[in-house]
């Protein structure tokens, strides 16, 4: 994730359409291989000259995710403690969150873990009508979502709903080290 691809901008920054009106967002889920949200997309992007360089750089980065969860790493005696606490103190610039796992620890990019919850913000919010989500924002461990509640239905169930449901959509990546999940209700919408 270093930026340099020719969508402009730091890494963070990728989001939205390209050139030819397909969501970057989609592109990623295609990498990954989560639920079709453009059916037409896989076999679009095969040639596109937007989205073919794309997906292959979301696939690049997603099979690091994979490759970094399923390789053991060996650490050297003394190393793993120096480097977590290296990485700790530069949390902010590094912007991952840190699963131990046995010989090694998993890394996953905030973005990553925003993706998942933005997914799952959108898939909990249309299958139940509540509203939608205007921010996701992954800082310190913390996913914290802007909430548009739709009108007459109760901030507090749809907040409860959200929160279980982003939780269990990242538990799937994350294991036990769940993020914080705040909702704050930001606006309502029809
Ligand atoms: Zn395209």
């Amino acid at each position: 994730m270093n930026g340099t691809s020719g969508t402009g901008g730091p890494a963070g920054a990728r989001t939205g359409a390209l050139p030819c009106g397909r969501e970057w967002d989609d592109l990623v889920a295609v990498a990954v291989g989560g639920p079709a949200v453009d059916p037409g997309l896989s076999a679009h992007a095969e040639h596109c000259p937007y989205c073919a360089p794309a997906l292959s750089e979301a696939a690049a980065e997603w099979s690091l995710v994979r490759a970094a969860a399923e390789i053991p790493v060996p650490p050297p005696p003394g190393l793993a403690g120096r480097a977590l606490a290296a990485v700790r103190s530069a949390r902010g610039a590094v912007g991952s969150v840190e699963v131990p796992q046995e010989g090694g620890v998993l890394r996953v990019s905030e973005q990553v873990v925003a993706f998942v919850a933005r997914e799952a913000a959108r898939e909990f919010l249309a299958a139940t009508g509540g509203g939608r989500a205007r921010s996701t924002t992954v800082r310190d461990g913390t996913v914290s979502f802007g909430l548009a509640v739709r009108f007459g239905v109760a901030a507090v169930e749809v907040a409860e709903g959200l929160r279980a449901h982003v939780r269990l959509a990242l538990s799937a990546h994350l294991a036990d080290r769940l993020p914080e999940v705040t909702v704050e209700v930001v606006d309502v919408v029809d």
